[in-house]
């Protein structure tokens, strides 16, 4: 859809605008790293725990030494030697695990809020994680609120075409069916528009 406006109409958005399915590592990393696009989506995120204990978000992520800070202060490492093959220690989702030192953990005063059931702690890493950081910035800013509006302007009108135009099926076949189809229902929605843009009159007898 990007590179068809692009190339029809020669326009390409700065930022976009979508609900949470569209929130996931692989598209977000697509549009901020590779497109370079600000995304105004939700990012599906199943790091958060509810059950009290430490979630990921916790952690402080450190860039340049490639691990996480744990709230006590020790770092969570992939590993700690040096190994010659960059993919070692990444799952097949791309994921990469980040492990507390045994030792330190065992006699850690906060053991029973960060893993009261493991022996040490282990963080994972999603694949594009800094596009989805960047996304959860992005969502807490007052662009954000705006760029929602107007999603949800643009959702309504989709929600009016299936509920109350009965568009949940198309009864004309092939694509040039749907297209007569969705053009009469464009039409029908613009029509609304308008009446409701035009002035009240003040004596409705005085119009019959
Ligand atoms: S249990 Fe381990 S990872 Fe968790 S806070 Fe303590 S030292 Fe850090």
């Amino acid at each position: 859809m990007l590179d068809r406006t692009e190339k029809r109409f020669g326009i390409r958005p700065d930022w976009l605008a979508a609900d949470t399915a569209y929130g996931n590592a692989e598209n977000l990393g697509w549009l901020v790293e590779q497109r370079s696009i600000i995304s105004f989506i939700p990012v599906i995120d199943k790091s958060e725990r509810t059950d009290g204990i430490w979630s990921r978000s916790d952690f402080e992520w450190d860039e340049a030494n490639d691990q996480y800070i744990c709230p006590e202060g020790h770092a969570l490492r992939q590993y700690r030697r040096n190994y010659s093959d960059p993919n070692r220690g990444q799952d097949t989702g791309g994921r990469k695990k980040y492990r507390a030192l045994k030792a330190t953990c065992q006699t850690c005063p906060s053991k029973e809020i960060c893993c009261p059931k493991a022996e040490a702690r282990c963080v994972t890493r999603e694949p594009h994680e800094e596009a989805r950081e960047f996304a959860r910035k992005c969502r807490k800013t007052k662009a954000y609120k705006v760029s929602r509006d107007k999603r949800k302007k643009v959702e309504m009108l989709f929600a009016h075409l299936k509920r109350i135009l009965g568009l949940t099926r198309l009864r004309l076949r092939g694509p040039n069916g749907a297209k007569d189809e969705f053009l009469l229902a464009a039409i029908a929605q613009n029509l609304r528009k308008l009446a409701k843009l035009r002035p009240q009159c003040a004596n409705p007898e005085a119009t019959a």
